[in-house]
């Protein structure tokens, strides 16, 4: 692969500078022989936080943007959690490339899929049914202390 002017940080595969992502595991390309502080290079700084472990394997879909920032966003939590990503305009959507709308597939390499789903379900809103339940809670204990105090006071009434 010599010659090309990125490289896969992951697996070593070469990349056209046209290309953002390795074609074999997903992760970002660096720009190959680069040889700068990893803090004044963003691609390598990134690519320093990806697990190798999630970096393997086939593209799987897990989850779709509404659009293109919210694609990013999805993109900088699987980041922060070692999973390398791409967003791909989603299927029979004709916008022009260049417009941030129409929604996004958001993929990882197979390696990083139960990862990517732990982070992007946790990012659900939580349901209303754990508030419920502790109201209910709070009032099973509620009623609880009143049949304690009946009793209680039955008792005492007994014996006077
Ligand atoms: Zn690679």
């Amino acid at each position: 692969m010599a010659g090309l002017p990125l490289e896969c940080p992951g697996c070593g595969t070469g990349g056209a500078a046209d290309e953002r992502f390795c074609p074999r595991c997903g992760s970002p390309l660096v720009i190959a022989g680069a040889s700068l502080p990893v803090d004044a290079d963003p691609a390598r700084a990134r690519a320093r936080r990806i697990h190798p472990p999630y970096a393997d394997g086939p593209l799987v879909k897990v989850a779709r943007a509404a659009n293109q920032p919210e694609a990013e966003l999805l993109q900088e939590l699987l980041l922060d959690a070692g999973v390398p990503s791409l967003a791909r305009r989603s299927g029979g959507f004709d916008v022009p490339d260049f417009l941030a709308m129409g929604p996004r597939d958001v993929l990882v390499p197979a390696g990083g899929a139960a990862v990517a789903g732990e982070v992007l379900g946790a990012r659900e809103p939580r349901p209303p049914v754990a508030r419920a339940t502790l109201w209910v809670r709070a009032l099973a204990l509620v009623l609880a202390l009143l049949v304690v105090a009946f009793v209680a006071v039955s008792v005492v009434a007994a014996i006077l």
